[in-house]
C-alpha cells in the first residue's frame, strides 16, 4: 500500500489537489518591491494599543510599497473567540483609517479570510503531505501522551512527540485502517525530518540572523476535530494568500524552525519574517510589556474617550516604529507619515517604550496645526458622544465657536493648549453665557473689589470694539494714567513706589473680569468675539 492510499483512506472527501489550490490562488502580479502583509488576530475582544501597533506595522509596509494589506481572522481556537469579535476588529481598523484591501467583509480573490472557513484548503494540503509521506495519523490518547510526558520528565529527556516516542509514526496501512474502521479518534502529525542536534540559520527582518536547533517534533497539523492549530494554518494561509512578509509577535520566533520545516515539506517558498517586539512600559526601574489588564492607556477606548486624534496616535506609532522618523518629521512637519520611507532595520530590537506623555505632546502639536473648522468638526463629533450639553452649544453657536477656536490658530506659531478634544471645553467654556456660572475669579495683584470696579468703569468708557490692537492697548494705558498705574514697565521698575501697580495688573483685571481666568489666549481677540454687550454685562457682574 502506498502513501497515496493512506491519504485517500484518511481524507476520502478531499477531491482537490494542491495543484488545484495553486491554480485557484495564483501568485499575485507584483512589481519588484510590492509587499503583501497581513494582520492576523484572533477575534478575542476589542483591539488594544499593542495589537493596534502590531497592525500598523504591516499596514505601513504593505501600503508604502503600493502592495496589499490583508486582515485575516484566526478563529481556530473557538474557546477564546467572542461573538462580535470580527466586527470589532474591522471597526477599529476603519476608525484608524487603515487601508485594508482584503478582509472578511470586503472579500478578495484569496479568501475566505476567516480560518474556520478554510478547512478545505487545510485538508487538501494535509492530504498532500500524507501522500508524499510527510504526515501520518496518530491515534495516541490524551492518557498515552500524558504518560509519555511524565516518563520524559522523569528521565529528564526532552518533552514531545519525536524519535522513539513517536509511536504512531510507523503504523502500517492495515493498522491505520483498523483504527479508522473502529472510529478511533486521530490527529494528523508531521513526520519531521529535522535533527535537534543541528542548527538552522534564518534571517529575521527586525532581529537579524538567528540560529536555533532544527525541529524534530512530530507536531500536530490537524486536530481530531479537523481544525489545524496555528502553525499549519498560517503556512497554508500565508502561502495561498501570497503573503510576502509575515509580521507577528516576537513570541513566535522559537517556533520558526518548525514553521520553516512545514513550508519546506509543503513545497512552498517561505516568506520573509519580521518578529515584532511588544510595546513596553517603564514602571519604576523596570520595563515590562504593556498590559490590557494593568494599564488603562492600553485600551483603545481610553483614547477615544479622551478625544485624542487617531492621526496623532499613528504619528506616535511611526516614532515608535522607526528611530529616524521623529527627526524626519521635525524637518518635514507638514508631511504625512505616509511620505516617510519606513525600514525594518530602524525598528527597535529591544522593544519600543510606550510613553503616554510623549503621545500627548504629539497630539498637542497635531491639533495645533489643524484649521479651526477641522477642530470644530471633530469637537462636534466627540461632544455628541460624550458631552451633549456642550454639543448643543457648539451647534447653536457654530460660527462663534469656529472663531473662538481660531484664536491664535492658523498662524506660524499656533497655540498649543489643546492636547485632546475632551480638554477643549476647559479652555473655552467662559466664552458661552450658558456656562458662565458658578464663577471663581482668579484675581492676582488687585483684589480690592472697589478698585476693580473703578478700573472696569474707566475702561468701558473708552472701549470701542472697532479699535485696532494698538488703539485697544493705548486705551489700557489711558486707564493707567487716569488711576495711577504705570503704563510703561521700565518706568515702573525704576520707581515702583510711585505707582499703585502697572499695566499688567490692569490687563489682568480685564481678563479675569471677562473670563475668570488669569491665563487665556489673546485678550484683544476674546473681547472682539464677546462683543460690547457681553463685556459690559460681565463687568457689571463684579
Ligand atoms: N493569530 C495569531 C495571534 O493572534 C497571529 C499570529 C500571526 O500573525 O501569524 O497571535
Amino acid at each position: 500500500m502506498t502513501n497515496k492510499d493512506l491519504a485517500d483512506l484518511l481524507y476520502p472527501d478531499v477531491t482537490k489537489t494542491i495543484e488545484d489550490l495553486e491554480k485557484m490562488f495564483p501568485p499575485r502580479n507584483l512589481q519588484d518591491n510590492q509587499e503583501v502583509c497581513r494582520f492576523a488576530p484572533s477575534p478575542t475582544g476589542r483591539m488594544h494599543m499593542g495589537n493596534l501597533y502590531a497592525s500598523f506595522v504591516p499596514e505601513v509596509f504593505a501600503n508604502q510599497s503600493n502592495g496589499v494589506f490583508i486582515l485575516r481572522i484566526e478563529d481556530t481556537d473557538n474557546k477564546r473567540a467572542i461573538a462580535n469579535g470580527i466586527q470589532l476588529i474591522i471597526d477599529d481598523l476603519e476608525n484608524y483609517h487603515y487601508i485594508v484591501k482584503e478582509d472578511p467583509i470586503k472579500g478578495g480573490l484569496y479568501g475566505p479570510y476567516i480560518q474556520t472557513e478554510r478547512k478545505e484548503i487545510y485538508h487538501t494540503v494535509a492530504k498532500y503531505l500524507v501522500s508524499i509521506g510527510r504526515a501520518y495519523p496518530c491515534f495516541c490518547s490524551e492518557e498515552d501522551l500524558t504518560k509519555m510526558r511524565e516518563q520524559q520528565e522523569q528521565i529528564k529527556d526532552r518533552i514531545g512527540y519525536y524519535g522513539k516516542y513517536a509511536k504512531c509514526r510507523n503504523l502500517s496501512y492495515d493498522e491505520v485502517k483498523k483504527h479508522i474502521e473502529k472510529g478511533d479518534k486521530w490527529v494528523l502529525r508531521l513526520k519531521s525530518e529535522g535533527d535537534f542536534n543541528k542548527k538552522i540559520i534564518f534571517k529575521d527582518l527586525v532581529k537579524g540572523t538567528i540560529q536555533l536547533p532544527e525541529n524534530d517534533i512530530d507536531q500536530v497539523l490537524i486536530k481530531s476535530d479537523g481544525i489545524p492549530p496555528y502553525a499549519f494554518a498560517h503556512v497554508c494561509d500565508d502561502h495561498f494568500m501570497r503573503v510576502t512578509i509575515v509580521t507577528r509577535d516576537d513570541s513566535y520566533i522559537s517556533s520558526v524552525p518548525y514553521h520553516l520545516e512545514l513550508w519546506n515539506a509543503c513545497g512552498f517558498k517561505e516568506p520573509k519574517f519580521a518578529h515584532l517586539l511588544p510595546l513596553n512600559k517603564k514602571e519604576g526601574n523596570t520595563v515590562r510589556k504593556i498590559s490590557k489588564r494593568k494599564d488603562p492607556e492600553a485600551a483603545v477606548s481610553f483614547y477615544h474617550e479622551k478625544g485624542i486624534p487617531v492621526e496623532a496616535i499613528k504619528l506616535y506609532f511611526a516614532t515608535l516604529m522607526n528611530s529616524n522618523f521623529e527627526g524626519w518629521f521635525l524637518q518635514n512637519p507638514d508631511k504625512s507619515y505616509r511620505d516617510f520611507k519606513f525600514t525594518f532595520d530602524k525598528m527597535s530590537k529591544s522593544g519600543p517604550l510606550f510613553d503616554l506623555d510623549k503621545l500627548i505632546n504629539i497630539s498637542k502639536n497635531y491639533i495645533s496645526k489643524l484649521k479651526a473648522t477641522e477642530v470644530y468638526e471633530t469637537l462636534l463629533n466627540w461632544s455628541y458622544e460624550f458631552d451633549l450639553e456642550f454639543y448643543n452649544l457648539l451647534t447653536k453657536y457654530k460660527n462663534y465657536t469656529i472663531n473662538i477656536l481660531n484664536i491664535e490658530r492658523e498662524q506660524k506659531k499656533p497655540r498649543k493648549d489643546f492636547s485632546c478634544y475632551s480638554e477643549i471645553k476647559k479652555y473655552i467654556w467662559y466664552m458661552y453665557d450658558e456656562l458662565f456660572t458658578n464663577l471663581e475669579y482668579e484675581w492676582q495683584n488687585i483684589t480690592d473689589q472697589d478698585e476693580i470696579r473703578k478700573i472696569l468703569k474707566s475702561y468701558i468708557l473708552k472701549y470701542d470694539i472697532n479699535d485696532d490692537k494698538d488703539n485697544w492697548f493705548n486705551k489700557m494705558k489711558e486707564v493707567c494714567s487716569e488711576l495711577g498705574y504705570a503704563s510703561d514697565m521700565k518706568q515702573y521698575k525704576e520707581n515702583p513706589g510711585n505707582y499703585k501697580g502697572n499695566i499688567a495688573d490692569i490687563s489682568n483685571v480685564l481678563r479675569v473680569a471677562l473670563t475668570t481666568k488669569a491665563m487665556t489666549p489673546d485678550l484683544y481677540e476674546i473681547m472682539k468675539l464677546l462683543g460690547r454687550d457681553k463685556i459690559e454685562e460681565r463687568f457689571n457682574m463684579i
